[in-house]
């Protein structure tokens, strides 16, 4: 069976096309610059190089068509024709409390998507023209969505509310929801397997690190708690993002500054974090190249990354009563050595050992880089958000075939 995963942005559209008969990557790509007279799409079929194309693409629903040609393209194709795709499944950042796991797109689930373009401006409108894109190229398709906030739905109440109003909560759903939680539920589960323990029994935490990161304790296999909140602004410091701060900055530096709502949003959104602190870059790899140049802000803003995220780690442990798995992932969590070593380099009260030539180790593979005597096993394990899509992708359309 032929599955193709879809990644929507608002001018942008990421893709994966999986035989699930081995869960082998056919294809992938991206097309960028929707919008526009110059969009590009680069199309990228397994062991074959990159096809790269310039054209005007103004809307969704031609990149998709744009992506259903090249799969099916007499001379870089890999299908022989696009029915042969029986179902796409689609990232949606925000399921809101209507959604603890993925679920085949109905009417119904159109309706609740939209209904949470409120809590999530920028990537639900998005995702559903992704949607209303493949309907239109597809008909016949069965389409799935899998939500980054479903993992995060068995948090309890004392994790997801703010202390504020009810009343916020009650009319407006004002309360945490948690991102990531596509990454975070299959690191967990792939740790488990691999300290061969059930992940049932286990005290963990995740650290998705990337551009945007969050931390996660997953406590028996399920959500506890986690970094980001009603939006993915809350939490660990980020490349572009504040994290955590006084929100009484808010009003503060509207006042000061004579902001707009929407510039306050803004600067903690693009201007904050990494990029804030470091005057160089959001990007952890030249934040570093910066500090072996001797830069004091590369520095600092590498120092307050970490300590932000060990303190999250700390609390996490506080919140579990301990801790057994510490997993790193996503860009900077797989690739930097350098922030794993800082971060495990201060919490060895926790009994944690590092293994310090296994964490400097490059390496794509999932890997333990701890001791054997560590009492916390720390471990390194590549995310694959496309996989886990297309996999409730399949799962889903075979139930579905079951109950016909
Ligand atoms: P996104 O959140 O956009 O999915 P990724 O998970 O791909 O992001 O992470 C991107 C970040 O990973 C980059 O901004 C970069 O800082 C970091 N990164 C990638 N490779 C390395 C590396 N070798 N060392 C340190 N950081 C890296």
């Amino acid at each position: 069976m032929k599955i193709l995963v879809i990644n929507a942005g608002s001018s942008s559209l990421k893709f994966q096309l999986y035989n699930m008969e081995n869960e082998e990557v056919l294809a992938k790509g991206k097309v960028e610059r929707i919008g526009m007279d110059s969009a590009i799409v680069c199309y990228e079929p397994a062991g074959s190089s990159e096809v790269r194309e310039v054209s005007e693409i103004l809307e969704h629903t031609t990149a998709i068509r744009k992506v259903l040609e090249m799969i099916a393209h007499p001379k870089y194709g890999v299908l022989e024709s696009i029915q042969e795709i029986q179902a796409v499944g689609h990232r949606v950042v925000h399921g809101g409390e209507s959604f603890t796991g993925s679920v085949i797109v109905d009417e119904n689930v159109k309706r609740e998507i939209r209904n949470l373009f409120d809590l999530a401006p920028l990537h639900n409108p998005a995702h559903m023209l992704g949607i209303n894109a493949v309907e239109a190229n597809m008909p016949e398709v069965t389409q799935v969505v899998a939500f980054d906030t479903a993992f995060h739905q068995t948090m309890p109440r004392g994790s997801y509310l703010y202390p504020i109003p009810m009343v916020l909560y009650k009319k407006h759903k004002i309360r945490r929801y948690g991102f990531h939680g596509i990454s975070h539920a299959y690191v967990s589960e792939r740790a488990a397997e691999l300290v061969q323990k059930p992940l049932e029994q286990l005290k963990l935490i995740s650290c998705h690190i990337g551009n945007g990161a969050s931390c996660t304790a997953v406590l028996n296999g399920k959500s506890f708690d986690t970094s980001m909140g009603l939006t993915p602004l809350e939490g660990l410091m980020m490349g572009t993002r504040s994290g955590d701060i006084d929100p009484a900055i808010v009003p503060f530096a509207m006042g000061k500054e004579d902001l707009t709502l929407s510039e306050v949003n803004s600067m903690l959104n693009k201007h904050s974090g990494l990029m804030a602190i470091s005057g160089i870059s959001s990007d952890m790899r030249e934040i570093l190249d910066a500090m072996k140049e001797g830069d004091r802000n590369a520095s600092l803003a590498f120092d307050m990354y970490e300590y932000r995220l060990r303190k999250y780690i700390g609390s996490y442990t506080a919140a579990m009563n301990g801790v057994d798995v510490l997993v790193f992932t996503a860009g900077v969590g797989e690739n930097s050595a350098a922030l794993r070593q800082a971060v495990c380099r201060n919490l060895t009260f926790l009994g944690l050992e590092l293994d310090e030539k296994a964490n400097e180790q490059r390496s794509n593979e999932e890997r333990i880089i701890s001791t054997e005597q560590s009492r916390v096993q720390v471990l390194v394990i590549p995310t694959n958000e496309e996989l886990v899509i297309a996999r409730d992708t399949h799962q889903l359309l075979l139930n579905s075939r079951n109950v016909v």
